[in-house]
């Protein structure tokens, strides 16, 4: 029947591809076969809804016809879905994630195992609620799919152990703010601080002690300010120790007894304190973009 004439068929088939037609061919499909294409996806005992899961299966069929120029029949669907079970699982776990508040243990991990780059995009809250179910254990994979597929950063937080320090040294997983004794520990500040003495020129010394600041590059250590637009760097602010440090490498004072030292510590502190804050935030403000 469909050969009767070339000119037919071409008009059928296009006729076909229109957007009224594949949504009723759609709302077909789905009423029709939820049942079979859930079981076909591995979602049948998850505890969804029949309402919820026709919504999945609509968004999985969906994808998968527009994908296709003919018609399928209903074993054809049914067998892509079955090999495609894995490169639909974001689909459904996106649906999961918008139907749901909170999701159930099973749906949980279903999400965690199979969603991939859903997962990255909903990091915290899916670490949030495999705290919440007590589903610590779901966490190692968390972190694979953020380093695979997320924003992974090059310092790990100390608190939820994702690679996700931010420069102005918030988490984006679990919102830990790190202390910058802290940050100081995890990058080993006090040997890069050393180097760093070693090697920066005068001017790049002066540099720093006028900010106060040192910019740290995972890839390259301890720089002077200002930090590189485009790279991820961190902010270190200095202390009146390491202040006078630079100050003795430059000359610009000799080491002093201890008393007289701490005296002027204070005075010195006071003084620089009131140029901190704006230079540090002015950086913060470039570096996070
Ligand atoms: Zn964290």
């Amino acid at each position: 029947m469909h050969k009767k004439s070339s000119k037919h068929g071409e008009t059928r088939r296009k006729k076909r591809t229109r957007t009224g037609s594949s949504r009723l061919n759609i709302e077909n499909i789905v009423s029709s076969m939820f049942s079979d294409i859930s079981i076909a996806l591995g979602i049948s005992r998850l505890g969804l809804t029949e309402n919820e899961l026709k919504k999945i299966v609509r968004n999985v069929i969906e994808h998968l016809l527009s994908n296709i120029s003919y018609r399928p029949s209903k074993s054809v669907i049914l067998n892509r879905v079955l090999r495609g079970r894995l490169r639909f699982a974001p689909i459904v776990s996106e649906t999961i994630l918008d139907l749901r508040k909170e999701l159930s243990e099973d749906l949980l991990e279903y999400v965690v195992n199979f969603g991939g780059p859903v997962c990255a995009a909903n990091i915290r809250r899916l670490y949030l609620e495999s705290l919440r179910r007590k589903r610590e254990d779901l966490l190692g994979l968390l972190r694979e799919a953020w380093d695979t597929y997320g924003k992974p950063l090059p310092i790990r937080c100390p608190r939820c152990g994702f690679s996700s320090i931010k420069p102005d040294l918030t988490c984006i997983v679990c919102g830990y703010s790190v202390k910058e004794k802290e940050f100081k520990e995890i990058i080993g500040f006090n040997d890069l601080f050393h180097i760093f003495l070693e090697l920066t020129d005068e001017l790049g010394l002066r540099r720093t002690l006028e900010n106060q600041i040192v910019v740290y590059d995972p890839n390259e250590g301890l720089k002077p300010p200002p930090p590189r637009y485009g790279k991820i760097q961190y902010v270190v602010p200095l202390e009146e120790e390491e202040l006078v440090k630079i100050e003795e490498k430059l000359g610009l004072r000799k080491p002093r007894l201890k008393e007289v030292e701490e005296e002027r510590k204070t005075v010195k502190e006071e003084k620089r304190k009131v140029k901190e804050k704006p230079t540090l935030d002015m950086f913060l403000r470039v570096n996070t973009e």
